[in-house]
């Protein structure tokens, strides 16, 4: 019996244990943290051996093979020896792959994975097919594929997912687009990263398709310098493709198999050009999938979109509250400000990655009244914006920060949470930074 050991008990190590038990492997799952009661619960349901606390070496260091939980990075001191020893390290994704023979839509990319993903599998779903949605969203691909048995899955994937793969393949892959984020996990080189997010078309063959953003420079320049062999597929808001998906006079043409497909955007469930962008992305699967036109057409229209990514909470006294705390850097606060139609009072702060924020400097000039700053140490903050608003003030607390929102905005307003920056100074992640914004909102 072939011996799997799994590090971390997270979501993908513990559908990994229970996938690699499924298929007849030895299995033991160690986290150096303390496992969360639920995922005890299936350990022990499935009789499955683990430890926490520790990383017992002569029990992982028996391995034939091993799965790294995407948390866990490679400079940590078992995984370096493992690979020393010359135990393969593997993803989830890479396991699980290996036991389905559904059709995969694999989606990376800096920001917009979620909402493409979620739209991509409304989509499909509406289409009639038999199709999962998993990866870094809801349950693991691994305990989908021991669980389910789909014919399609859609799967968002992080760069760290992707960096533990080695022949998973997805018939269509899709990079959302690419901007600096988590350079900590790529010793500070953004073409570390960049090399990451493009592995999802490392095993493609000409069978398969890349669906990608054709506005976004990075990766047109790496594709100027790298060969694909799968389709490209690519996708733009500027310009007019002979083949592919693009924008102009306010719909989506679709540009591929030789069929022309025109969809207007005015009826869009989503707000903002980088949901055009998403939507693109999805229409693309979705027609390669041949699914009718008139089904892309109306799942784009009633899809609702996800929570904290440019949320509508509430109106009060005509001043709107968009909750989008999952702007958790620069780029997807650019959108959330592009997006924005009426004078702002806009909420950002948290943890800072290194965040260059003269991007935005053109959106606070127009449409933003004023800034509440909520983070632990603000003075970048305060440097940046200071002379460009009239009003630029300072919490460490959400209910504040709502509440001094509700004092300046006046009717016709718009109150956004879009921090731009990571949530773990002053929240347990951003679901709870949106979810206590939510809170303070409906109390006031
Ligand atoms: P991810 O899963 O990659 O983090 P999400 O769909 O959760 O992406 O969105 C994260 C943030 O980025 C949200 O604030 C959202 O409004 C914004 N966003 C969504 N799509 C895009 C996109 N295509 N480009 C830039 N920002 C985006």
């Amino acid at each position: 019996m072939k011996r799997l050991v799994v590090l971390g008990a997270g979501e993908s190590g513990v559908g990994t244990a229970v996938l690699g038990k499924q298929k007849g492997y030895e299995v033991f799952v160690s986290d150096y943290g303390s496992i969360k009661q639920k995922y005890k619960d299936v350990l022990i349901h499935h009789e499955i051996e683990w430890e926490e606390g520790n990383h017992s070496e002569d029990l992982i260091l028996s391995a034939d093979l091993v799965m790294k939980s995407p948390g866990i990075s490679d400079t940590v001191k078992i995984v370096k020896a493992l690979r020393s020893k010359g135990v393969p390290v593997i993803s989830e994704i890479e396991f699980a792959g290996k036991y389905t023979d559904a059709k995969i839509v694999g989606i990376t990319g800096s920001n917009g994975k979620t909402t493409t993903t979620m739209l991509c599998y409304h989509i499909l779903k509406q289409g009639g097919l038999n199709v999962g949605i998993a990866g870094n969203i809801g349950d693991s691909f691994a305990m989908s594929v021991a669980r389910d048995s789909f014919d399609y899955y859609v799967l968002e994937l992080s760069s760290f997912q992707l960096d533990g793969i080695e022949l998973f393949r997805p018939q269509i892959g899709v990079i959302t687009n690419i901007t600096p984020d988590h350079l900590d996990r790529y010793d500070y080189k953004f073409e570390n990263y960049v090399e990451a997010k493009f592995r999802i078309a490392m095993n493609q063959t000409e069978a398969d398709f890349f669906i990608y953003d054709a506005d976004d420079e990075v990766i047109e320049a790496y594709l100027s310098d790298n060969d694909i062999q799968s389709t490209l597929v690519p996708f733009s808001l500027k310009k007019e493709l002979d083949y592919g998906v693009y924008y102009k006079n306010e719909s989506i043409t679709i540009k591929i198999d030789n069929s022309e497909h025109i969809m207007p955007t005015t009826n869009l469930a989503l707000e903002g050009k980088h949901n055009i962008k998403n939507a693109m992305a999805a229409s693309a699967v979705a027609q390669l999938f041949n699914i009718r036109n008139l089904t892309i057409r109306e799942s784009l229209e009633t899809f609702q979109g996800a929570e904290h990514r440019l949320e509508r909470v509430l109106r009060i006294n005509k001043v709107e509250y968009i909750n989008d705390s999952k702007a958790t850097n620069v780029n997807a606060t650019y959108y959330a400000l592009e997006s924005m139609d009426t004078p702002t009072v806009w909420i950002v702060g948290g943890e800072d990655k290194g965040n260059d924020y003269s991007q935005l400097y053109p959106f606070i000039n127009e449409k933003v009244k004023a800034i509440i700053c909520l983070g632990v140490d603000n003075k970048k903050l305060f440097e940046n914006f200071g002379k460009m608003v009239d009003i630029i003030v300072e919490t460490q607390f959400m209910s504040e920060a709502v509440k001094i929102a509700y004092k300046i905005a006046e009717a016709g307003d718009s109150v956004l949470l879009s921090p731009a920056c990571a949530s773990f100074d002053l929240f347990e992640n951003y679901e709870d930074r949106g979810r206590q914004f939510k809170e303070a909102v409906r109390k006031l």
